[in-house]
């Protein structure tokens, strides 16, 4: 059954009596090579769990439980579990679970299903909520060894960005803190059921192994960040003196000892920058 093709999905979902749920993200892929290439790019180890968000009628998922050792895919559309038993009848090595991945425990999911296999994640993520699932998968604790995504190629963009281009944000200096992230194809709108309105793109984020990076202070760095972009037109001094509420001749000469210029804005600082900036700032905080 080729779960790609147009006629293929509309009559599994009427004969389920169901349809694309927009509250869902449910735009479905209806090229074939598209799962291909992502289960094939997604990790390099054949003996791998892979995590699987939002398996739709199971394209994706097929192709993943032909390559990979085991496959454990958590579906939040009820709807879809009657559709998805019959499209991977077929594979011995898949788990379907039928939950909002948000309220998944994943450090228990991977105790339950890994058994010491490496783990990675891989899926088309409903548009709604990209950001929140990488940042609910990359502040789990979990040491996936990769995390393959589809998502908007603007939001892909952002991913992938380097400090001080347009497109680096606080999701892109909070990623290298975990690991590093790699624009593999660009997806086109036509390629989905329904169309979305925009294109989109397929990122590889493989996770340091050991962390690189140990600030003092951990929310501290997180909050740096944040409170450097929430005000992207200050400069980073002002936002920082704003936001946290650090004494501005503190932040400067933060600022300087990591070699910036007193009115540099935060999108030139990389990862590591925040991490020496905040560093910084908990040490000396009571010095001032
Ligand atoms: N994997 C299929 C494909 O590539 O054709 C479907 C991808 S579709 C963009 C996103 C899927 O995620 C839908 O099946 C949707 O029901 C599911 N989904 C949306 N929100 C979810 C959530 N919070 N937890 C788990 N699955 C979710």
């Amino acid at each position: 059954m080729d779960l790609c093709n147009i006629s293929v999905i509309k009559s599994l979902m009427a004969d389920a009596g169901i349809t694309f749920r927009k509250e869902y993200g449910q735009n479905f892929l209806t090229n074939r090579m598209i799962p291909e290439d992502i289960a094939d790019m997604c990790t390099d180890d054949p003996e791998s769990l892979i995590i699987e968000i939002g398996p739709g009628i199971g394209c994706l998922t097929a192709e993943l439980a032909s390559r990979y050792r085991k496959v454990v895919a958590i579906e939040i559309d009820r709807g879809l579990i009657p559709v998805l038993d019959k499209t991977l009848a077929e594979f011995d090595n898949v788990t379907v679970i039928n939950e909002d991945v948000m309220k998944i425990d994943l450090h228990e999911l991977v105790g339950k299903y890994s058994d010491g296999m490496p783990v990675s994640v891989c899926a088309n993520l409903p548009y709604y909520i990209t950001t929140p699932i990488l940042m609910y998968l990359l502040e789990s604790g979990v040491s996936f060894s990769s995390i393959t995504v589809m998502v908007q190629n603007e939001v892909a963009s952002r991913l992938v960005a380097k400090a001080g281009s347009s497109d680096y944000g606080a999701i892109t200096a909070i990623l290298g803190f975990y690991g590093t992230a790699k624009k593999l194809f660009k997806v086109s709108a036509g390629c989905f059921l329904p169309a979305p309105k925009v294109d989109s793109a397929v990122v590889r984020i493989d996770l340091y192994k050991k962390p690189l990076y140990k600030p003092r202070d951990e929310k501290l760095f997180r909050n740096t960040i944040k409170a450097a972009f929430e005000m992207r037109r200050k400069t980073l001094q002002n936002a920082l003196s704003a936001k946290l509420g650090f004494d501005k001749e503190l932040i400067t000469s933060a600022i300087l000892s990591i070699g910036h210029q007193a009115d540099v804005r935060g999108e030139r600082l990389s990862t590591e920058d925040f991490v020496k900036l905040s560093d910084y700032l908990e040490k000396n905080k009571n010095n001032i």
